[in-house]
């Protein structure tokens, strides 16, 4: 009941949100309320984020270049891009895929014309082929991969995409700005919502926990973070703070899951598991993601245990 409550919630809200962008098509618009209308936010040094479906973008709009960080769907790409058009006519120099899901790939197509360069960690374009199936050729895929890092200067500003373990998939990076001082995180932080941990995509708890211990001890305590996806009412950037948040949650369901585990519990009885102590405030963003999804793939990762972290 709980849930259907906070999924209706979520529905509702992206349907005010809809018929905010159709409204910012139609009326005459004045400064301000024209970015709101588009979704576009900038948050410093010319940096900033688009939102309106799946994955939250990022973006880079520089006199001399411009990056773009996830495409999110083939629906609401055309959204970011005439968000971009209003601050810049220019080809887009790279656009970054964070990993390989289709809310955040799904509008690499949309963009691919415009765009000199589509990157992404190397596992991105093997692990897109692979959930697509049958769809495979209909997508669109990155032209450069990496394994570990990759950089682009652009303008005055310095781009790090980086890998730094399996986590949420077998391929994720994040994106720094350098100057900026902005991690586009991709899916690594679900700010306040139960994450989705995409076993058959690579995925690894232990190694999503690693990566966030890394990711928060490499960059300043005044790091801004861009989250991929949040809970209802939850801010879409944040500290490292947050990062240690869904350190702790992922800590805490591996937790739950090693002492079930002990106590000979099945995987039945560990996915009923409706909380987990310390993290109230955690709402669910599909049916499918809650504690017990949370805890019962930390359960799936310790029974079989092929998961490296050290990746
Ligand atoms: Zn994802």
């Amino acid at each position: 009941m709980m849930v259907e409550e906070r999924q209706w919630t979520r529905r509702h809200f992206l349907s005010v949100s809809s018929t905010a962008l159709v409204a910012g098509l139609f009326f005459p618009r004045v400064a301000g309320a024209r970015s709101q209308a588009t979704g576009m936010r900038e948050l410093r040094r010319n940096v900033g984020i688009f939102t309106a479906r799946g994955g939250t973008i990022g973006w880079l709009i520089d006199p001399s270049g411009i990056a773009v960080v996830d495409s999110q769907y083939a629906q609401t790409a055309p959204q970011a891009l005439a968000g971009i058009r209003e601050r810049s006519q220019r080809r887009i120099d790279v656009l970054i895929n964070t990993h390989h899901h289709g809310d955040h790939t799904g509008g690499n197509g949309v963009l691919r014309d415009i765009t000199e360069h589509i990157v992404a960690q190397r596992r991105v374009v093997e692990l897109q082929r692979a959930a697509a199936g049958e769809r495979a050729d209909e997508l669109t895929y990155a032209d450069t991969l990496f394994d570990r890092d990759w950089t682009l200067s652009v303008g005055d500003e310095t781009i790090t995409a980086r890998h730094y373990m399996p986590a949420h998939t077998g391929g994720d990076c994040t994106v720094l700005f350098e100057r900026a001082e902005i991690v586009h995180m991709g899916d690594l932080v679900f700010n306040r919502a139960w994450p989705f941990i995409d076993r058959d995509g690579g995925a690894s708890v232990r190694g999503w926990i690693a990566a966030l211990e890394a990711i928060a001890s490499e960059h300043p305590a005044r790091t801004l973070y861009v989250f991929g996806h949040v809970g209802v009412g939850a801010p879409v950037t944040g500290s490292r703070a947050e990062v240690l948040l869904q350190r702790d949650l992922l800590s805490g369901a591996l937790d739950i899951a090693q002492r079930a585990m002990s106590a000979g519990r099945s995987r039945e009885e560990v996915v009923a598991i409706d909380a987990i102590p310390g993290f109230p405030d955690h709402t669910s963003i599909s049916a499918r993601l809650n504690a017990g999804a949370t805890i019962g793939a930390a359960y799936d990762e310790l029974s079989s245990d092929t998961s490296d972290p050290k990746g």
